[in-house]
This record gives C-alpha cells, structure tokens and sequence, in this order.
C-alpha cells in the first residue's frame, strides 16, 4: 500500500525560492548560486517525503517559475520572441515569464491564467498551427537523475498531453488544437522513454480536464492519447484532480493505463465506482488527504471510508494526497506562534504527509498503540472544535429568514429616493475605492508594525493622507468621493484581522506564480464582527466634505474565496456567516451617515464549480450571501458592488438577482464588448462600466473615453450609467491617476453636455 505524494510545494518553507530567484533576477547571483539554492529544496523535501514513507518522490514538481513552463520548454514550445537563435535553457524560461527578448528589450510575457480553480497561476503555452514538439529542455531528466543520484525511487510528474493542449492557447491563424495532438504524442513518448531509460518505473500523468464536462471530442483524444502512450517502458497513473470523474468512468475504466488517480477530497463517492471497474494489473490511488488546505485531516474516518476497499485491493490500493500539495503552505513547525485553538486544526504539506503515514497505520495496524493514539487525536481535536462553536453566531445563522435577504422596496423605487436624496448629474463619476499605496504610506505601516509608530501617530498620518485624499478628488470635480484604502495593506487581510474566527500565520506562504507567494486568512472557527471596522475611517474622510463619500468593504464571497476556509461546514454557511459579519458593518456605517456603501466581489466568479452543472447551485447561495450582506438597510442608502472582469454573459442573472444598486465593472480593455451581456438582458439596476484600465500607467484620452461612454449609453439607458475607472488605483502613482481622472471627468463634461 503505497504512500502516493503528487507533489511537493517548491517555494521553501521560508519562501527560500522566492527570494533566491529575486535576487537572481536583480543581477546579484549568478545561475550557479540559483541553482544551489534550489538543489538543496529539492533535496530536502524529498528527504521529508522520504522520512514519512513515500515510496517514490515526485519529481518534475519543482519548477524555477512554473511546472506549465517547464513543460513546454521540454516540448519546444517557446514563443518565437523569448526564444532568439540559441537552444532553451533557464533564462528563456525566465524571458517567457517576465517579457523579455534575447536583446534583453521587452517582448510581451505569456499570457498568465488560473490553473483551473485554484489560486495557482500558470503560463499559458502559445501554440501556432506549425508548432513540432520534441524533447529541447533537459530539467525533468536532470531531476530524476538528480533524486536517483539521491537513493530515491524518482517518479516524474508531467501535465498529460490532453490537459497541456487544453490549457494552451493558439496563435496565429485560427486552428483546432486537437490537430496537433498526434505529433505532441510522439514528442510525450520520447518523453516516456528518456524516463524508461533512466530506470523510472511510473510516470504520473495529470490530466485535471477530466474533472471538466469534456465535449466528445476531448474525450477522445483522451483515449486516442492513451492509447498512444501504452506502449511506452514506463507505468502510466493517469491522474485527476479538482473534482470527480465519475462522470467519465467508462472512459478512464476503458484506458490503457497501469493506474488512475482520483480525488476522493472533493468527490467521495467515485471510490466504489472506481474500485468496482478497475482492472486486475491496475493500481487505483485515492486522494485522501487534501492537497489545497491547511486542516488536518480527519485521518480516522479516512480510513473508515477507504477500509472494505483497502481489504479488497490490497497492494493495489495507493494513497495519496487529493492533488499536488502545491497549494498549501509548507511547515507547521515553523510557526512560532499560533493560537493553540487553531494550531490543532493544522496539516501544511510536511504534515499530510503524516497524515498519509497514519492512514495506512491505520488500515494495516488498527490495534497498534500508534493507531490508537492516531484515533485519540482526531477525536480531541473534533471535541475541541465542538467546544469552540459560538452558539450565537450558528444561533443567528438558523434564525434567518427570507426577509433577512431582502431590501425594503424594489429597486425602481429606491432609485427615486436615492435620486431625491443625493441629487447626482448625468453620468455621475466615482472612483473604485482605493489611490495610490505610495512607499511612504507602506512605510508609515511598517513602522507602525514595528512599533516605531504609536497607534495614535499612525492614525494621525493616515488621516494626513486621507485629507489630502479627498482634497485630491474635490479638485477633479468627482462626484461621488472615496477615502482611499490608504489604512488597508490587502482588502481581505484588512478585514480578517479584525473578525472572530480568522487568525494568520507568520509563514502560512502559497505560490501565486512565479516568486509571488499569498498568505490567505484562515477562517477556522465561526465568524462574528466584535466591534466595527471601518466606520471611524469612513466618518473621519465624510466629515471633510459635503458630497457623499462610499464606504468601502469586501464582501463575503470574496473573503471566503481568497481564505483557507474550515471544511467542517458548508462554505454556503461559512458565507453566510461572513455576510453577517459585513451587514453589522454596512449597518453600522449606514447609522454614521455614510449613505453610500460599496461592497466589492472581485472574487464572484472565481467560486464557480469546474462543472457546468454546479453552477447554480453556487450562484444561489453566493448571491445570497451578498444580498444577505446589503439588506440591512434603508432604501435611502445606496449600496455598490464592484467586481474587475469582464465575463458577464453566462452569469448576468444572478449578478443582476445581487440587486446592488450600482455595480461597477471592468470594461474597457474589453472595449465594451461585455455590455453585450447587458444588452440581451436588460440589466436593471445601475452600472459604472470602467472607462479607462488601471492596469496601464498610460493616461487615457478625453476622446477614448467619450468614445467608451457612447459605446456603453448605446447599450444601456444613460439614466442608469456611471463613469469611473476598470478597479482600484492603489497600484498607480498620484502622477498616473490625476492627469487620468482630470480625463475622465472632462470627458464626463462633454457628454453630459451633449446628452443633457
Ligand atoms: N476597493 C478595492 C480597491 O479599490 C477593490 C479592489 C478590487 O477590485 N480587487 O482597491
Ligand atoms: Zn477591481
């Protein structure tokens, strides 16, 4: 019964990676001094995948920017405009990821995107309709040679070529994908082979796609591919993640292959299906502990779950972690401090590894000490955590009612008071919540933190800035003000410090991409508001002015989807108890003369379920959760959400059931196209389409954007339109953002004179 480990995080559990390639990247190391570096991370977590009982370390895990990357550079598919004349070796890598030509001029980096639901970002390979693949980068070879040279069994673990084809885009011409498929087998069985004469025995093939709702045509190509591939000297465990397969169970029975992987984490129920079909010579490896959390796992009823299967297949049985552990932070150990409460409900990735030891303890020795004490732990840490509910939060929960999710009127007649109320233009303009994070605001934090700055001196600088803020925005003639955000390092962070039942660890580092590394919030209790957040803030900048300033918040999506969230409830319920959270708030800020309140959902989207199918189970109970957040107040006051993408068209009429009063969007580097969606749908309420990106420090034109706002007033009503930027201005200089604003509202002026 093997220990299956599907791959390790890279990053170091002091972000050791991170900081060796900035410093690489800098010109202050050479190659030499990188390669150290990361030679000793591969060594060590090998050594602790090893210690735990792995019988085989994974290896193709590591990566110096990204495991997508890597594999195209194997493949030869490296943009023509990183690659220059000679062969690929690291720094083409580094070209590719950071927009850089051989000349060392800048070249356009590769697209990056989501790796399917997670917060990992990959490379998006660039594939044109000559593409050749063959084998043109030796690092997974040199690491397996690397681990055996160590005393490890190597098994590498490539991206299938089904998924890398899928995830790719094309360029150029417009062609199908699958047509280079045959030619991308050949160069995978080169692959397979160079591994075969290494002396690996297995190769892990991750096809996450199948977790997809494939169209026929995927679908065979996955068997074309596996087909393909049986003949290689090496086993094949074709691996999925991210969600269940069973849904294509006749063709993953039906392949080739010596062993198939599936996530039990996220689908329970495919073990009896996949266990009752699979072959006599197959292996089945079942994630059972999950590779994206930071919880340890109830190990107990794991191997409850898994034991008539484990007694039946015997040998054949592997298990594993649900899906590369890419995605949890890497070591406890070096958390120093952690409250108690939340230290036992945690497994980074050196301890699931553990927790893999102890499952198969077990089922191997359930009468053993060791197996006793494994059932002891699990049982406290359950009682514990029972113990540490707050009843009147769940109280709370349970009391709801549908009214609770409603506001008073109809959007229609709050409109009319809200317009009595504040009396804006045609087209009033609005920014989306945050300016310029200067270094000397982070600096006034950093000291602040360290206690340089008394929490009264830090207060009084920030309010410096917040004046001069607003003085800022009344100058350019906005109507509608913000305070900046100046007081918030991150949008979540800001609020989880300040909520029951979020606490933060010192070292809890997940790769984003590349060297970036997030630390989420960890939401392990349940959540309550102690006292307000955010009102002294937003009083303090309203009380400079007399236009309407918003109050700025995140919404509960958002919080939950960029934290680790406990899995003992549903995250239906952990949402709603964080729109509790935010609707005390929104109330509070409401009965302090804040009349306008935005509360942002940058993260919507990202919730939706990798199957189609599960959409609107998810939207049902997101939209809630926002509108649950807003509805605690009067029509009088207007609330905004804000989301920054532009992707409307398959969820429009649950974004439009949130029944925000204004919702501003991402939109112009899109040039509009998204309206399409509101034009079919006849949006109701009101919309900012973001007229300029933020993304660029470009100043936008007073023509480009008069051109955008008629674009979007021939889609939508112009009673019913805002003018403001695509997101937040934190990343900009005041340089950058006022010439820009001074735009915006100038263009406002003309159409509103045109119009009029
Ligand atoms: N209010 C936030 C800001 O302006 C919104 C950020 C976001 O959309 N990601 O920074
Ligand atoms: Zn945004």
């Amino acid at each position: 019964m093997q220990l299956n480990s599907l791959g390790f995080p890279r990053i170091g559990r002091r972000r050791e990676l991170k900081f060796a390639l900035e410093k690489y990247w800098r010109g202050e190391s050479t190659q030499a001094q990188l390669r150290e570096v990361t030679s000793e991370l591969r060594r060590t977590h090998w050594q602790w995948q090893a210690a735990a009982g792995t019988e085989q370390v994974p290896v193709g895990d590591f990566a110096f920017y990204d495991q997508v990357l890597t594999l195209s550079a194997t493949l030869n598919a490296i943009p023509e405009r990183h690659r220059g004349e000679g062969v690929i070796d690291l720094d083409t890598l580094f070209r590719v990821a950071r927009g850089r030509a051989p000349t060392g001029q800048d070249a356009p980096a590769s697209e990056m995107t989501k790796y399917f639901n997670t917060n990992y970002h990959y490379l998006v390979p660039e594939l044109s309709q000559n593409q050749v693949f063959s084998i043109a980068y030796d690092q997974f070879f040199d690491e397996v040679s690397e681990a055996q040279s160590l005393g490890y069994k190597a098994k590498p673990v490539l991206l299938g070529p089904v998924s890398y084809l899928y995830l790719a885009k094309t360029v150029g011409q417009d062609f199908d994908k699958l047509s280079l498929l045959p030619n991308l087998l050949t160069a995978y069985a080169d692959i397979l082979a160079r591994f075969a004469a290494q002396g690996v025995q297995w190769v892990q093939l991750d096809e996450p796609i199948l977790a997809l709702e494939l169209d026929s045509e995927w679908q065979a190509a996955i068997t074309e591919a596996y087909q393909a591939l049986s003949t290689a000297k090496v086993k094949i465990l074709l691996t999925s993640y991210y969600g269940g397969i069973a849904h294509h169970q006749a063709l993953v029975s039906a392949l080739p292959v010596a062993g198939v992987h599936v996530d039990l984490v996220t689908a329970p129920d495919q073990l009896a299906i996949f266990a009752n079909a699979l072959g006599q010579d197959q292996i089945l490896s079942v994630g059972v502990v999950n590779g994206r959390n930071v919880w340890a796992a109830e190990v107990d009823l794991i191997a409850e779950r898994i034991g008539a299967v484990a007694r039946d297949l015997g040998d054949r049985l592997w298990i594993g972690t649900s899906c590369s552990l890419l995605h949890s932070p890497v070591d406890l150990e070096v958390e120093a401090t952690l409250e108690p409460a939340l230290r036992q409900q945690l497994a980074f990735a050196k301890q699931k590894l553990l927790e893999l030891a102890n499952v198969r303890q077990l089922l191997l020795a359930p009468e053993s000490i060791a197996a006793k004490e494994i059932v002891q732990t699990c049982l406290a840490r359950r009682e514990a955590k029972a113990q540490a509910a707050d009843s009147q939060v769940i109280a709370r929960v349970a009391a709801l009612t549908s009214a609770d999710y409603e506001r008073v009127s109809d959007f229609s007649v709050r409109q009319a008071v809200q317009q009595q109320k504040y009396r804006l233009p045609l087209l009033p303009t609005t920014t989306i919540g945050s300016f310029p994070q200067t270094p000397a605001i982070r600096g006034l934090r950093s000291r602040w933190r360290k206690g340089e700055l008394s929490d009264a001196q830090y207060t009084e600088q920030l309010q410096q800035v917040t004046r001069d803020t607003i003085d800022r925005q009344l100058k350019l003639g906005i109507d509608v003000l913000v305070h900046g955000e100046a007081e918030r390092n991150d949008m979540v962070e800001y609020f989880g410090e300040q909520l029951a039942g979020v606490g933060f660890t010192k070292n809890g580092w997940v790769q984003s991409y590349g060297s970036r590394c997030v630390k989420p919030p960890l939401i392990y209790g349940d959540v309550s508001r102690p006292k307000a957040m955010t009102v002294d803030w937003a009083e303090f900048a309203q009380s400079l002015t007399d236009k309407p300033v918003k109050g700025m918040l995140t919404g509960p999506v958002t919080i939950l989807h960029w934290s680790f969230a406990r899995e003992d409830i549903g995250r239906d319920v952990i949402a709603t108890q964080l729109a509790l959270a935010i609707r005390d708030e929104v109330v509070d800020l409401q009965n302090a003369g804040i009349g306008i309140i935005q509360i942002d959902e940058p993260a919507f989207r990202e919730g939706l379920p990798l199957k189609h199918s599960e959409w609107q189970a998810y939207l049902d109970w997101a939209v809630n959760a926002f509108k649950l957040s807003a509805a605690g107040v009067i029509d009088e006051t207007q609330i905004h959400t804000h989301m920054c993408y532009s992707e409307f068209n398959d969820t429009i009429a649950a974004i439009a059931a949130m029944d925000a009063d204004v919702i501003t969007i991402e939109t112009s580097r899109s040039r509009m196209e998204l309206l399409n969606a509101f034009e079919d749908f006849e949006y109701p309420n009101e919309i900012g389409p973001g007229v300029y990106d933020i993304h660029s420090p470009n100043t936008p034109s007073v023509e480009a954007m008069v051109h955008l706002i008629e674009k979007a007033a021939q889609k939508v009503p112009v009673r019913q339109l805002w003018v403001n930027p695509d997101c937040g201005l934190k990343t900009r200089t005041w340089d950058e953002v006022e010439p820009a604003l001074k735009n915006m509202v100038d263009a406002t002026r003309e159409l509103r004179r045109r119009l009029g």
